[in-house]
């Protein structure tokens, strides 16, 4: 199953796009883009990889319909046109803070990796190596986690003993690092202050959620730890959880470890409280009065107020909080109970400008109020598609 859109472009500017790709196991996402001008020559999605009655067998087949399509489209896609091949890889694991032109050593790593990731970095494997033979361009891997490389110490361990954290890499990583990295800067320009003298909170509300703190353009926390369940509430996964819950479903429900790993990353959050997955369908829930809707809303709120307070503390005060991603650019009324009750620690919006609907950058605080509240969307390909062409050259 494919879908796409093409964007037709009148630029005279035919400066060499980049593809980005991200690689599911059982999906591909494209884009084509124009680094410089940001201009997004097309994209799509190939689903259902591999799966029973599909056509496309693997991720070979996947780039072959991708390119078929493209042509159709107007983008003719060969070595020649293309300048790089940007991929999106989940986890870069303690040897990864910034980007890197793939090589076999690369890959190698990619793959030892796996074990911190084991949903998502084996897919990129195979996207890398299929792309690899099909496109003779240089390939450069974009890691989730790079941006949060920057971590002190005091927010990256966990209070579990050295010696097994040394063996077992066990840290907090975070995720969303692309996007974290693209807002605080796209907020910076909003604002037009330097990045270097703001201190930003960013929730990156989408299917899965995370929140950072931002201190002069550098990472020093985040939600997400050494997987991506930690932390906020998500779509399917629970986020924060007594540590202790997994020894008890063990002992009083019978699961096995793999068991309590799949309820809590695919069966729990929103759709575990309320049954749907879907914010769009979750706020229609809320408005025809769900009670287990209700409910799924507040914990989410609750749990995000927890961390816009704590980040509040850990940066000693905000100049910018930001929200992003599908619910965060959208949902009017989260943003509104997030905020809900912040009038002390400097935390107003202006309901006119929260309920106002737009693609675009915006604040949505009152002018000249302590802490600039803003909606930023987020544009993670495009910010692959910059950090590969400046790799590459
Ligand atoms: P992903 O993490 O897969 O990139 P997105 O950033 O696209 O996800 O976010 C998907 C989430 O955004 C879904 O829960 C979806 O319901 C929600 N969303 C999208 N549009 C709206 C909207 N208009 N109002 C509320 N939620 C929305």
């Amino acid at each position: 199953m494919t879908h796409r859109n093409a964007q037709s472009s009148d630029s005279a500017d035919r400066a060499q796009p980049v593809l980005v790709l991200n690689a599911g196991s059982s999906s591909l996402k494209y884009q084509v883009v124009v680094p410089e001008t940001g201009e997004r020559q097309a994209g799509g999605t190939i689903e259902r990889i591999g799966e029973q009655g599909s056509d496309v067998a693997d991720h070979s087949a996947a780039l072959e319909q991708m390119t078929d399509d493209l042509r159709s489209d107007g983008v003719d896609l060969h070595s020649a046109s293309l300048r790089a091949v940007g991929h999106r890889v989940v986890h870069g694991g303690p040897d990864f803070s910034e980007p890197v032109v793939i090589d076999d050593a690369v890959l190698d790593r990619v793959r030892e990796l796996s074990a911190l990731a084991p949903l998502h970095n084996p897919a990129a494997v195979i996207g890398i190596e299929a792309a690899r033979e099909r496109f003779d361009v240089p390939h450069v891997a974009v890691f989730d986690t790079a941006f949060f490389s920057s971590l002190p110490p005091e927010a990256s361990t966990y209070a579990v003993p050295r010696d097994l954290a040394r063996r077992h890499s066990i840290r907090r990583y975070g995720f969303h690092g692309t996007s974290h990295q693209w807002v605080s800067h796209a907020a910076a320009e909003l604002v037009g202050r330097p990045i270097g003298e703001l201190r930003q909170v960013i929730l990156h509300l989408g299917n899965g959620c995370s929140a950072s703190a931002v201190r002069g353009g550098v990472a020093v926390d985040t939600s997400m730890g050494l997987t991506p369940l930690q932390g906020l509430v998500m779509g399917t996964r629970s986020g924060d959880v007594d540590p202790g819950l997994h020894a008890y479903l063990g002992r009083e429900a019978g699961l096995s470890l793999d068991e309590v790993d799949t309820l809590l990353n695919k069966k729990s959050g929103v759709l575990g409280l309320s049954g749907v997955n879907d914010f769009r369908e979750l706020e229609q829930r809320l408005s025809g009065g769900d009670v287990e809707a209700r409910l799924a809303f507040d914990v989410a709120v609750h749990r995000l107020k927890h961390y816009v307070g704590a980040y509040l503390a850990i940066l000693g005060g905000i100049d910018v909080l930001v929200f992003t991603a599908g619910i965060g650019e959208n949902s009017i009324a989260l943003r509104a109970a997030v905020t809900e009750g912040l009038e002390d620690l400097g935390i107003v919006i202006d309901r006119a400008r929260n309920g106002a609907r737009s693609k675009q950058a915006r604040v949505i605080s009152p002018d000249g109020s302590r802490v600039v509240v803003a909606v930023v969307p987020t544009n993670e390909e495009l910010a692959i598609a910059r950090q590969t062409a400046e790799l590459v050259g």
